[in-house]
């Protein structure tokens, strides 16, 4: 390969490309195809000038990056977080690429947000911010544009108010323009779990291939949120011990297992959404670092990237992960937690449970559908155990790391479709 690599000061684009570029080099990606997928297509920043309760005016800023359409409209979350910045979404985006890609949907990539703090703002507030991000990037959002979705911080409320704004300012009722709205609202029963259902899936059949078995195998969720919950729920329902949860309050620790339907029940009724006052017989409370370093088989990141770092990988006890999140393990702790024998199933493949379900509410929008829940689950379930195996298998033959395997695989159905379809003009 002779292109000249990107590089970034951020370490979750560095990490993107890095991923990409080895991976591209490894299947003899022609150069032309290297240089054009290590961009986005398109990326645009806003501003966001919200009049606040007080009175006041203050002006958030706002991103929102299309990497790829070659295959599809773009596909990917936005997110509202402190630390939302345009290189972040970048990176996310092309992982939104490879994640469609290789779920065998027919998307691009793309991810947005903005910088802020939720839990300062009120609900009217969020509301003004979500309505003003979606009227600024209005030009390139839309059903066969770039279809929007829950991410970090962001679920049905928001999408629901984008939505509208949309449908609004275009005279005509556009639902397909975002997913992961309300179920009275054109959503999708089943996608609020769906993401939490694929990590558990993927949890599941990686338990299965070990010859470990589900029933009684210990597993640690970090995160309970709308992923984590969600991949507690369901890991519990098949028998599992979930040893341990954990969210911004801290982590939570219980060697016989926890009450999973009281903990959701507890952070559903707490009305900043925590696990924070979580009690149970047994429960020994630990700080969300030190959950990540208990005795488990699997441990699942399910909150944001960057949890596993170079500081603590050294001390992970549990055999495997599951990245529930996008990006929470960062690669030096993948270099040494392989040096441990850790195996990793990686996020674009744990998490894509989201985005597939995502898909099933576009369909069910542009066609008038309503799917019951067990039609949407039964058609997830196959796709996220079919692509499981598809990297498990090529892992195995090819003698790589899962991460790569991913890679290998998603990169070439892009480059196939970037290819026949050429360069315009
Ligand atoms: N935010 C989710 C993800 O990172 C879902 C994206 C979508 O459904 O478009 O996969």
């Amino acid at each position: 390969m002779s292109v000249v690599k990107r590089t970034s000061k951020n370490v979750l684009l560095d990490t993107a490309l890095e991923n990409f570029y080895g991976a591209a080099e490894e299947m003899g990606l022609e150069d032309g195809l290297v240089e054009i997928l290590s961009r986005p297509e398109r990326a645009i920043c806003v501003s966001l000038p919200i009049a606040m309760d007080d009175g006041s005016i203050r002006v958030f800023e706002g991103y929102r990056v299309q990497h790829s359409t070659a295959l599809g409209p773009a596909k990917g979350g936005f997110r509202y977080h402190p630390d939302v910045n345009l290189e972040e979404c970048e990176a996310l985006g092309s992982l939104m690429t490879w994640k469609c890609s290789l779920s065998g949907i027919p998307y691009g990539g793309g991810k947005g947000g903005i910088a802020c703090d939720p839990l300062e703002l009120s609900m009217s507030e969020k509301e003004r911010l979500t309505r003003t991000f979606a009227a600024r990037v209005a030009p390139i959002v839309g059903e066969w544009e770039d279809v929007p979705a829950p991410d970090v911080n962001t679920g049905a409320q928001e999408m629901v108010w984008f939505m509208d704004t949309i449908s609004k300012m275009r005279g005509k009722f556009e639902p397909g323009v975002v997913t992961g709205k309300p179920i009275s609202i054109w959503g999708s029963k089943g996608r609020t779990a769906a993401t939490g259902l694929g990590v558990s899936a993927c949890i599941k059949e990686l338990l299965v291939a070990q010859n470990i078995p589900v029933k009684g195998a210990r597993i640690i969720i970090q995160g309970f949120g709308n992923v984590g919950s969600y991949a507690a729920k369901f890991m519990s329902e098949a028998g599992a011990k979930i040893v341990g949860i954990s969210d911004v309050t801290g982590g939570y620790h219980a060697p016989d297992g926890i009450d999973v339907k009281r903990a959701f029940d507890h952070v559903t009724n707490h009305p900043k959404k925590m696990l924070e006052g979580f009690s149970q017989p047994g429960l020994k409370q630990l700080s969300g670092e030190e959950i990540l370093e208990v005795e488990a088989d699997v441990l699942a990141p399910c909150a944001l990237e960057g949890a596993v770092n170079a500081k603590n990988a050294g001390k992970i006890k549990a055999k495997y992960i599951v990245e529930g999140a996008n990006g929470p393990v960062t690669p030096e702790a993948d270099e040494i937690l392989s040096s441990m024998g850790i195996v990793i199933v990686p996020d674009f493949l744990a998490n894509s449970g989201g985005v597939i379900g995502s898909y099933f509410e576009w369909v069910q929008n542009l066609g008038g559908y309503f799917w019951t829940e067990d039609e949407y689950n039964n058609r997830l379930m196959p796709i996220m155990t079919d692509n499981f195996h598809r990297v498990w298998n090529y892992s195995k033959t090819h003698g790589v790391k899962m991460r790569r395997a991913a890679f290998l695989v998603a990169i070439k159905r892009v480059a196939d479709a970037v290819k026949i379809r050429g360069t315009f003009l």
